[in-house]
């Protein structure tokens, strides 16, 4: 637990929320703010943060979960499809440095757009030279074992 951190206290029962799932690893809330109604935030019990400092089992748990709660918004809220958002960092969007996963459920015409404009390399040797540093970096032992 995480003195200041309000997905900690929201774990600890000190903030409170309106529960879908947990077991002993991972917690299921909703977002109070939902992109779409329904959204789903899963965390972690334990804090970590971020995504990459989450020791892999713990990871794959809290993974099981996600997957229950995209299936239970298809089920339970009649979705036609679920998006994941996952950020780390300012840079990224990030507000709350406890790792979380959106889990939101999507409806045809639910009126939500993605503000995701494709971007393009100058050059294929450009996405190429990116490549050749991320291999690099796994193969120098990033992320750890596979
Ligand atoms: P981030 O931008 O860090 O990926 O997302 C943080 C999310 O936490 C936001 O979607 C926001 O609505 C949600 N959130 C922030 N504070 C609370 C809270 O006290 N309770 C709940 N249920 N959600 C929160
Ligand atoms: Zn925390």
């Amino acid at each position: 637990m995480s003195a200041d951190c309000i997905f900690c206290k929201i774990v600890a029962g000190r903030i409170p929320s309106t529960k879908v799932y947990e077991d002993d690893a991972a917690l299921a809330f909703m977002d109070i703010g939902p992109i779409v109604k329904g959204h789903v935030l899963v965390i972690p019990k334990a804090h970590h943060d971020p995504l990459t400092a989450v020791p892999a089992p713990l990871l794959a748990r809290v993974m099981q979960v996600v997957q229950k709660v995209a299936a239970a918004q298809m089920a339970g809220l009649g979705a036609d499809g679920v998006n994941l958002h996952q950020a780390n960092g300012a840079a990224a969007g990030q507000v709350v440095p406890h790792v979380h996963f959106h889990v939101i459920p999507r409806f045809a015409n639910d009126g939500h757009r993605w503000n995701w404009k494709a971007g393009a390399y100058s050059a294929p040797a450009e996405a190429a030279a990116l490549a050749d540093r991320i291999r690099g970096a796994l193969q120098a032992g990033a992320g750890g074992q596979a």
